[in-house]
């Protein structure tokens, strides 16, 4: 098997940083050897990498995306072959995509179609949630199905979007339940869709139809009051793993601690736009230019009482948010969200980011946001085992998949369409953005897929992970 050695660099992991030189045999990691020990023992391989002045962390594991979701009349951009490639440019080793079923659909048949989109296509591994889009007898029964034959292990809900992806509260509880017997993690949307479509439908009467009404129609404090209410609901149905995706807003965030502070099994993440981007300098852009900000739940409004930004930030410092994800949801402007010129409500939702999180969490690094080891934790550790990924990803240890990034913290790294993106869409929500460090080198499962800036993976490289229950229940 090809011998890879990572020479000289600093490894960083959750718990510190220290001077090891990382041994790779085939596909895994054979052993880290102290500083001048590969000489002194004298280790050979086929590769040699020279990490000096560079930090060796896990590869980056992006829990939320979309791949090729239908959505809105229309498709996100990204197949599977090209947004795992993104991905791999963003040091990013394994996504874990959302499979769908909606209303009337067989969850299996829902499932099978992922399979069919992501088998043989992905440069970086990939694994599964599954959307329950329509929760009844027959699908309460297949998620068991899935946690115990298929290694899809989590599910996701939706508060909103009211007659598409939308569940009721009694519905909500029955996947709770069910949950709590198989040991699945219940993933949700929350925000308040029944209240918002009321709002939407008022603005557009009153021909407030422009993106930026999109974030006024969806104020945060509908996601606060559906973060609370998902929380209820788990703590009746037994404290159910509940993880809150793209948490955007205090009021949700001051709702999660104080679950999370009771003791419940509740867990949060955000997402880089929900860190950085405002209503007022993205989605009110002049012309219909800020559709390319909407997603949901929405960027939220500097002027708003809470300082939404500060708060988020201080909750991935806390561990209040376990994770960083992207909703990597991407869509073109031209076309698909002009669909929206005139009525907000048309624009697709989502934004394209799988390929920047690892950048633009490390840029909160930089601006003392939070440690090297947190970056680290958030964006790969925790995401490995809170989706029962560990120790095969997450972590750089003998025998875990040799899924790694070499960061170049002396380098600059300029976003943008002319500049770096590898993202399906026509147009990229971080243009002009500047990052002080650089993806150096990318390894999935001992093949280097990013160097020299150059993508040297293949297609088909990536592999399906089946993975195993939530890693953080006492
Ligand atoms: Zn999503």
């Amino acid at each position: 098997m090809a011998r890879t050695l990572i020479k000289n660099g600093t490894v960083i992991s959750p718990t510190g940083r220290h001077d090891f030189d990382v041994l790779i045999e085939g596909e895994t990691i054979l052993a880290l050897l102290e500083r001048g020990k590969s000489d002194s023992l004298s280790i050979t391989a086929d590769k040699v990498i020279d990490a000096k002045g560079k930090y060796v962390i896990p590869g980056g594991i992006d829990v939320h995306t979309h791949m090729e979701l239908p959505f809105g009349g229309t498709a996100a951009v990204d197949t599977f072959e090209t947004g795992t490639i993104a991905a791999a440019w963003g040091g990013v080793t394994t996504i874990v995509d959302m499979a769908l079923q909606r209303y009337g659909e067989n969850v299996h048949e829902g499932l099978a179609e992922w399979h069919r989109k992501a088998g043989g296509n992905c440069a970086v591994d990939y694994a599964f949630h599954q959307i329950i889009g329509g929760v009844d007898e027959q699908s309460l029964k297949d998620m068991t199905y899935l946690v115990d034959h298929e290694g899809v292990t989590s599910f996701k809900l939706f508060m909103a979007y009211p007659g598409v992806f939308y569940s009721d509260d009694g519905q909500i509880l029955r996947a709770m339940q069910t949950a709590s017997e198989n040991g699945a993690t219940i993933m949700m949307h929350a925000e308040n869709g029944i209240a918002i479509d009321v709002l939407v439908q008022q603005h557009i009467a009153r021909g407030d139809t422009d993106p930026k009404y999109h974030s006024y129609s969806r104020p945060s404090l509908l996601e606060g009051e559906a973060t609370n209410r998902a929380i209820v609901l788990s703590k009746v149905a037994g404290n159910v793993p509940l993880y809150i995706v793209h948490m955007s807003a205090s009021e949700a965030l001051n709702a999660l601690a104080e679950a999370r502070h009771e003791g419940l099994n509740v867990f949060g993440e955000t997402c880089p736009q929900y860190l950085y981007m405002t209503l007022e300098d993205h989605l009110a852009r002049p012309g219909f230019e800020g559709a390319k900000f909407v997603c949901s739940p929405p960027i939220r409004s500097k002027h708003d009482k809470h300082d939404h930004h500060g708060d988020l930030w201080k909750g991935l410092r806390m561990n209040e948010l376990a994770i960083v994800s992207t909703d990597h949801c991407p869509f073109c402007y031209k076309d698909q969200k002009e669909l929206g010129i005139g009525n907000f409500s048309k624009i697709p939702n989502g934004m394209g980011g799988v390929e920047h999180r690892m950048e633009l969490i490390y840029q909160g690094v930089v601006q003392g946001e939070l440690s090297l080891e947190r970056w680290v934790e958030t964006c790969s550790t925790t995401p490995a085992r809170m989706f029962g990924m560990y120790p095969q990803k997450g972590v750089i240890a003998p025998g875990s998949d040799a899924d790694i990034l070499v960061w170049d913290p002396n380098k600059k790294t300029k976003i943008g369409i002319n500049d770096k993106h590898h993202m399906n869409m026509d147009h990229s929500s971080w243009e002009g953005t500047v990052i002080d460090g650089k993806v150096d080198t990318v390894l999935s499962r001992g093949m280097v897929v990013i160097e020299n800036d150059k993508y040297t993976g293949r297609k088909g490289h990536g592999k399906f992970i089946k993975r195993g229950l939530c890693q953080y229940l006492n």
